[in-house]
């Protein structure tokens, strides 16, 4: 029997777990070991994947894999009796000082060295709240090098000489997805001098699991319990010397989002990082344990490769443990020799039989032994939490039978709806009455002052017109980006991932690249940099292939443009009619993947789903500024060069002579040639090649440009025909993503994805586009 045998709210103890390779290894690392107990929540609406609850969390699986996985029903774990009473020594509270170093001992680091520090936790242990608190909005962001993966450094507060870098988030230091990699090599290889490994208390003994590895890594280690908020409120608590003596390093209470305990943490950071204190402990394996066939199997091995560690600057438990494990590049690094290799086998072959597990299950196995003894000693857990019975709550609905997938069309108008009827329209309104005054006063001080004319048309009719029009755009792609963050940092793209799962993967995608499609919706940039949380290297490409087609927020501007001068009365209608037709030639486009670039399956879907909690108003503040930021520099500086440049370009012809009309410009010219290629979808006139030219630069300059070249609204309405305004709708819609976002692509991808990427959009594009201007032109617009 396999866990995809057992029904609904029927629990089940894990007998083997099957599968292989890196796939296997995460199962374990997640907790799925044989002889643990799990429960079957629920199956998503659609039958697949499944919800199962084990070590006190959620997760996600499909069937196949849980089809995997052997087990056995088990009844109902019978309520449980109230825990024997243990002598509980009153746990510090937040902030208050720990006991577990005498300060001021030993040989401080020299003066003056820099305090690097790693800030390392699982998936929404809250790294990125607690980063922000120690850092202020002073922070640098960048990419880890060779990687796109997003890198935030900055400066503890009021501490001269400290760096602290916020890691992806991972499970385990066996790597899974390209995120965990980089993690573990930063940790690895740059030799931080301190590690701030970040718990999520509510959920703590899968987040010891982490915390284990990190010990062996012999390098100073403080653990941050974070959410003790949620935790003490409701009637836990967490005996912290006691856990500080059983791990061997300090331990600290706090709570992120309250910014309660951060101090003293930063306290005890900057204490064991400048004297060097290693964790005191790091063999966790008990001689007692099933007969002590892993204690003997681990000491046995590192006593075998310690002068290898040493050379390869590994730290010798870690290394010793991923060598069981089979690790290959731990493996590789340490370079034994033939006998040492065997011996290495042998010793392995030998713990499994006594152990009557595999290596990779025994190791995980004892690491969640021991972290099963810590926390029957020191964590006093509440009955269900109030966040957890919330949760489920919300999940009957949100993830409910019926009521998941009209929940989450209902979620998505609404959004649309608010940003582009409501708060984003009236702040559009707003900004955009204000560049029109302001514009207005800068025209009538140049004609008073006099100004030469050229100059007064640079300024008005370019900068003002261009730039302005753009800018009022900012109000929106705020307002769109406030509510993806919203989503995502409450855990509701997490169930929808879920839900949505099985009918992504008749696509060949999985539910996971539901992230990045809908950050699409936003900014394709970020968009393709969400995708590398996908494991496998076929989803994410896949994934990053597609996101072009969902319609980003720059191309806004373009539609709000034309469907104003042309259909003012269905203004909705085509605008929801646009993204749904971004959306369905995604879809053909993705079933072709699949039948050609991309054959095969999906690769498994494990996935956490976390509690749904409020995301703290700071970093979504910290987020909304990062990308407006964003947005005005590149209106002040692609925008603004790209649209100076046309304006040039379309004033003066090859002589340098100002034109009369701009049909003898030197732009009439060069965009002349591209005219032909668009001219069968009745875009033939070279103005609008020219703004379809500077869209590649920014989607928002097709619109200044336009203006630049027509004037205002009413010039272009009597060049284009209704039919050729669909077309050139659609294929603004499909067409080459901007340079950023082709940038992007090409970072992760390489260069000839990215080239594909321009060439084949547009190609899709010029399709669609004629098709649509046929269609218009049968049904009678003219
Ligand atoms: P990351 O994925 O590790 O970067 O986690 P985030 O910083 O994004 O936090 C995940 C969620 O936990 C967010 O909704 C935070 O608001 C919330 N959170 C973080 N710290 C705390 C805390 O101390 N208490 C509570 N109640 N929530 C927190
Ligand atoms: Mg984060």
């Amino acid at each position: 029997m396999t866990l995809r045998d057992i029904r609904e709210g029927q629990s089940a103890r894990v007998l083997a777990v099957g599968g292989s390779g890196a796939l296997r290894q995460h199962f374990l690392d997640m907790g799925i070991i044989p002889g643990t107990d799990v429960k079957v929540v629920k199956y998503a609406p659609m039958g697949d994947p499944v919800e199962i609850c084990l070590h006190g969390y959620e997760l996600t699986l499909r069937l196949d894999d849980a089809g995997r996985i052997d087990a056995e029903p088990v009844p109902d774990a019978a309520p449980q009796a109230a825990p024997p009473p243990k002598p509980v020594s009153e746990h510090l509270g937040l902030g208050e000082g720990g006991r577990f170093h005498p300060k001021g001992s030993g040989d401080p680091l020299p003066e003056g060295t820099t305090l690097t520090f790693a800030l390392v936790g699982n998936q929404n242990s809250g790294k990125t709240t607690l980063f922000n608190q120690l850092t202020g909005a002073k922070q640098h962001v960048g990419n880890f090098p060779g990687v796109t993966v997003d890198r935030k450094d900055g400066a503890i507060l009021g501490q001269a000489n400290t760096c602290i870098t916020d890691l992806p988030g991972i499970y385990s230091m066996s790597p899974y997805s390209s995120e965990e990699l980089v993690s573990r090599n930063f940790v690895l290889s740059e030799k931080p001098k301190g590690i701030i490994n970040i718990v999520d208390v509510t959920n703590i003994e899968r987040n010891l699991y982490l915390t284990m590895q990190l010990l062996e890594m012999d390098i100073p280690v403080v653990v941050a319990l974070n959410m003790m908020d949620e935790m003490t409120g409701n009637g836990g608590s967490v005996d912290v010397n006691a856990m500080e003596a059983m791990l061997g390093v300090p331990v600290v209470p706090i709570s992120a989002a309250k910014n309660q305990g951060v101090h003293e943490l930063v306290d005890h950071a900057m204490h064991v990082a400048n004297y060097q204190e290693r964790p005191l402990r790091q063999d966790f394996c008990d001689e007692n344990d099933h007969g002590g066939a892993v204690h003997r199997c681990l000491h046995a091995v590192i006593h075998l490769i310690e002068d290898h560690a040493k050379a390869a600057g590994l730290p010798v438990r870690f290394a010793a443990c991923k060598a069981i494990e089979g690790d290959r590049l731990i493996i590789e690094q340490l370079r034994l020799d033939e006998n040492e290799r065997e011996t290495l086998e042998h010793i392995t072959l030998q713990m499994e039989k006594e152990r009557g597990l595999d290596r990779s299950a025994a190791i995980a196995d004892m690491r969640f032994a021991f972290i099963t003894k810590v926390c029957e000693r020191c964590v006093k857990k509440p009955g269900e939490s109030r966040e957890r019975a919330r949760s489920r709550r919300i999940d009957s609905v949100l993830t409910g039978k019926y009521t998941a997938i009209p929940v989450f069309l209902g979620v998505m108008a609404l959004v649309f709806y608010l940003t582009f009827n409501v708060i984003g329209a009236a702040l559009q309104d707003l900004l955009a009455a204000g560049i029109e005054a302001l514009t207005a006063a800068a025209d009538g001080a140049l004609t008073a002052a006099g100004v030469n004319e050229v100059l007064h048309g640079l300024i008005i009719d370019g900068i003002f017109e261009g730039v302005g029009s753009v800018l009022s755009f900012l109000p929106i792609i705020v307002t769109m980006f406030f509510f993806l963050s919203l989503l995502e940092d409450s855990g509701y793209i997490a169930r929808v991932a879920f839900v949505m799962d099985k009918l992504l993967r008749r696509l060949g995608l999985s539910g996971r690249s539901i992230v990045p499609l809908l950050i699409g919706f936003g900014c394709t940039v970020p968009a393709v940099m969400a995708t590398r949380t996908l494991p496998s290297e076929r989803d994410r490409k896949m994934t990053i292939l597609l996101t072009p087609f969902m319609s980003c927020t720059a191309k806004l501007p373009i539609y709000a443009f034309f469907v104003d001068a042309f259909f003012p009365e269905r203004k909705a209608l085509i605008m929801i009619g646009l993204y749904v037709l971004g959306i369905l030639v995604g879809i053909l486009v993705a079933l072709l993947y699949k039948k050609t670039l991309f054959k095969g399956e999906a690769v498994p879907f494990v996935m956490e789903l976390p509690n749904y909690r409020l995301p703290s108003a700071r970093n979504t503040l910290q987020l909304l500024w990062e990308k407006a930021k964003d947005f005005l520099q590149r209106a002040f500086s692609v925008i603004l060069i790209a649209t100076i440049v046309v304006w040039f370009l379309q004033s003066f012809d090859f002589r340098f002579n100002l034109v009369e009309d701009s049909h003898q410009s030197i732009l009439a010219a060069v965009a002349g040639l591209l005219a032909p290629v668009l001219a069968p979808l009745g875009l033939g006139d070279w103005r609008i090649a020219t703004s379809l030219i500077s869209g590649f630069m920014a989607k928002e300059s097709v619109v200044s440009v336009l203006e630049v070249l027509f004037g205002a609204q009413g010039g272009v309405a009597a060049v284009l025909q209704p039919a050729a305004a669909a077309s050139l709708l659609v294929f603004s819609l499909l067409y080459t993503p901007c340079v950023a976002a082709v940038a992007s692509v090409r970072r992760e991808l390489g260069r000839r994805w990215a080239l594909y990427v321009v060439l084949w959009q547009c190609a899709v594009a010029w399709l669609a586009a004629l098709l649509v201007r046929l269609i218009c032109l049968a049904l009678g617009a003219v």
